[in-house]
């Protein structure tokens, strides 16, 4: 490793004032857990190391009345474990214990975990599906933009290099609605090798809305929209499930790599559609 300078910031505007001096020179350090073996493999080499792991500010999980708001800083862990999300939008505390195993969940946050954008991330097609929004900050202001729009290729996101990812808000789920993520990878702590994230609302049998995305088969997670809208407006019965999942078959052109070839994936991208619309469709969460 290089030498390089060590920043612990102490607050939110101590890390955008960082990033505001240092620019693209710098790479901020949450958990740890991606970016130390970054660096040890000299794949990343950043002048300075903006470490955020002590601003309290950025470690929180607050109800409003629509909206759970969560600190970039909240660790895989407390999600998993805090009582409300496990009550209220368990797809959530499901998802993050699929997630690698416990020593990393304890260390690893939902912010690195986005801004890392590994294409086979767990947390993306949940926040996707659940139709979430991200908060970012620099020094000059914040915006918020869709977790749908924030990955744009393998491992790259919308954020320029003086923001900061800092809050995450996600809506609760509505009455009659239900959400929920199921994977595959070869054992429980290997790479994700497709993931799909199936959020469903319904009046009785009709659904209302629909919004599905599957990670692990391209650069970035991709909404089946095709497939949503053979599912919208129509009674969920196990015809349109399937023919939804033929459609998202169709529109996703998966990558073949280490993983499985295009073919395998597009094959699981069929059945895990409507296996996650199965499994969505037969709850009606009450919501919070
Ligand atoms: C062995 C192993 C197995 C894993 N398995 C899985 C898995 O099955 N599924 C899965 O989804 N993940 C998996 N992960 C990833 C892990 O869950 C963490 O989410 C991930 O490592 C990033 O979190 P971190 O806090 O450690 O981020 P760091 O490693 O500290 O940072 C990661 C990147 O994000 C940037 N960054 C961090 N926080 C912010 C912020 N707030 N604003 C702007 N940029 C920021 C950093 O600069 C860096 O580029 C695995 C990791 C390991 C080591």
């Amino acid at each position: 490793m290089k030498d390089m300078r060590y920043i612990r910031a102490a607050s939110v505007t101590e890390i955008t004032d960082n990033l505001k001096k240092y620019g693209d020179k710098a790479k901020i350090l949450a958990g740890g857990q991606s970016l130390v073996t970054l660096l040890k493999q000299r794949l990343v080499s950043p002048n300075v190391l903006i470490d955020i792991s002590r601003v309290a500010d950025l470690n929180f999980i607050r109800k409003t009345k629509k909206t759970l708001k969560i600190g970039a800083l909240t660790t895989h862990r407390q999600i998993e474990t805090d009582p409300f999300i496990r009550e209220h939008l368990p797809i959530l505390a499901d998802m993050e214990k699929q997630l690698a195993s416990v020593q990393i969940r304890n260390l690893g946050t939902l912010g690195g975990n986005l801004c890392h954008a590994d294409p086979a991330g767990d947390l993306a097609p949940p926040l996707i599906a659940l139709g979430a929004k991200l908060k970012l900050i620099s020094a000059t202001g914040a915006r918020t933009v869709l977790a749908e729009n924030f990955f744009k290729d393998f491992f790259e996101t919308a954020i320029r290099p003086d923001e900061v990812l800092a809050e995450i808000h996600v809506p609760l789920l509505p009455y009659f609605g239900n959400a929920v993520y199921i994977k595959h990878s070869t054992r429980g702590v290997d790479t994700t090798i497709i993931g799909v994230a199936a959020f469903i609302s319904k009046d009785i049998d009709t659904c209302r809305e629909v919004r599905l995305c599957v990670g692990g088969v391209g650069s970035v997670p991709i909404r089946a929209k095709n497939a949503e809208a053979a599912i919208r407006g129509k009674a969920v019965s196990k015809k349109i499930m399937a023919e939804a999942g033929k459609k998202a078959r169709e529109e996703i052109s998966p990558v073949s790599d280490l993983q499985g070839s295009a073919e395998y994936k597009k094959e699981l991208i069929e059945v895990f559609i409507q296996r996650a619309l199965k499994a969505a469709s037969k709850g009606g969460r009450k919501g919070a």
